[in-house]
């Protein structure tokens, strides 16, 4: 039987794609691994987003190159974002690597593991399920792929025109992973509320999604794009108990001039009437959010514009960094790129206040009553659970009852002790 190992890198989509590919070796009769030194192949699904993690890329196969001059005939195969990023490179720059495979062709490593052909197709093809058996949260990937050309972002070159999911292929999944026993699902995309097939957008979508959950309990969405918020879709979150009432919403700057050198395709104006709308519709609700300094040009004062539009999102939890430069992408090109150590000191900040921020909302919010679901036990505490809720806050506390992981509790928060609350059954 051949063995094989599987690293995943990058985005959400990256690792449920991964977990398909999984799926799909095991029922070829391979075996997974986690030792090389016993495996046929080695499988890196890579990630593009940032020059650092191309860099983790390139030691990981240093390592792997390193185990193959040993003497052991192991075989390389690099997918994913930098595959299709970086072919000519990684085949003159890494030689041992045996295969390249674009991420648009990702299960072709299947054919070419198991039947040593690499079939081709220039379209991208969804699995029909990407559950790794036995959790019981499971992504749903609706869409591939982005059309938005952000002018910092690698994405729409890497993993092409965006490509949504049959709604039928979408409703199977979903009424599969119920009957697993699955209580919370992400539907996914690069650019997920852009959803469209045969006439179903992202809220018609949704609408049909929830008429299937069975005990599926939480439905999350990511990532969203702020255009792509129409008034249609924000009814249909308030009006669905089940989807979560907390919207990852990325603003990434809060100046217009440089929303609009990011290609980003909103102003700062637009984003706050869009936060609005979504406050004044939507009960409970709570944000995340992605940002951006230092992108190139940015001044101190619109620098400062970020730092208040932040104040005014007041997300619960933000990804935050610093412009990093992308080879092949518009902003590359940009004059004015800004020093290392200033992006840094921006961002320094930037951290600072929001971590300020996050832990006063959290402190506002002991106290609450909220449903969460079981996902561990906790570190210092063998005796006390894990939970999380629809605003994907964690909840530690000790089980009144018997609870086990996969359950569906109702909890009183009690504290807050950094960024875990501690509870109580309610
Ligand atoms: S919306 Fe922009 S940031 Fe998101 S994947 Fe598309 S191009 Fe990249």
């Amino acid at each position: 039987m051949k063995r094989y190992v599987l690293e995943s890198y990058g985005c959400q989509l990256n690792m449920a794609e991964a977990n398909a590919l999984d799926i799909l070796l095991r029922g070829a009769g391979l075996e997974r691994t986690d030792d090389a030194h016993q495996a046929d192949a080695v499988i890196i699904n890579t990630c593009s987003v940032r020059k650092s993690a191309e860099n983790r890329i390139w030691g990981r196969l240093s390592y792997y190159h390193h185990i193959k001059k040993a003497d052991h005939p192991i075989r390389i195969v690099v997918t994913g974002c930098m595959a299709e990023r970086m072919k000519d490179d990684l085949r003159n720059q890494a030689p041992f690597v045996d295969a390249v495979i674009g991420t648009n062709e990702k299960m072709d490593i299947v054919e070419y593991l198991v039947d040593d052909r690499i079939g081709r197709e220039d379209h991208y093809r969804f699995m029909s399920s990407y559950y790794n058996e036995g959790d019981f949260s499971s992504y749903v990937p609706i869409m591939n792929g982005c059309n938005n050309f952000c002018s910092y972002c690698i994405v729409p070159y890497v993993r092409g025109r965006e490509v949504s999911r049959p709604l039928d292929e979408i409703i199977a999944e979903v009424e599969f992973l119920s009957s697993r026993g699955v209580k919370e699902i992400t539907l996914l995309g690069q650019n997920v509320n852009s959803y469209s097939w045969n006439g179903y957008d992202f809220p018609k979508l949704l609408y049909q999604v929830c008429r299937h959950l069975g005990d599926i309990e939480f439905v999350r969405f990511d990532s969203p794009h702020p255009k792509d918020f129409s008034p249609e879709l924000i009814e249909t979150i308030a009006g669905e108990e089940r989807v979560c009432s907390h919207i990852h919403l990325p603003m990434q700057s809060g100046n217009t001039r440089i929303l609009q050198l990011m290609n980003r395709k909103t102003t700062r104006e637009r984003f706050f009437s869009l936060v609005d709308s979504m406050r004044s519709t939507i009960d409970g609700l709570t944000f995340a959010t992605d940002v951006m300094v230092g992108f190139p040009g940015e001044t101190h004062e619109e620098y400062e514009d970020t730092l208040s539009a932040m104040e005014y999102l007041s997300p619960i939890e933000a990804f935050m960094y610093y412009y990093n430069l992308r080879e092949g992408t518009p902003a590359a090109k940009m004059e004015g790129q800004i020093p290392e150590d200033e992006k840094t000191a921006r961002l320094e900040r930037l951290i600072e206040e929001q971590l300020a921020r996050s832990a006063r909302m959290k402190s506002s919010r002991v106290g609450m009553v909220c449903r969460a679901l079981v996902t561990g036990v906790t570190r210092d505490d063998k005796q006390a659970l894990l939970a999380r809720n629809a605003h994907n806050e964690m909840i530690s506390f000790r089980p009144s009852s018997k609870v086990v992981i996969g359950d569906v509790v109702t909890l009183r928060t009690v504290s807050l002790k950094g960024n875990t609350y501690l509870g109580q059954e309610a």
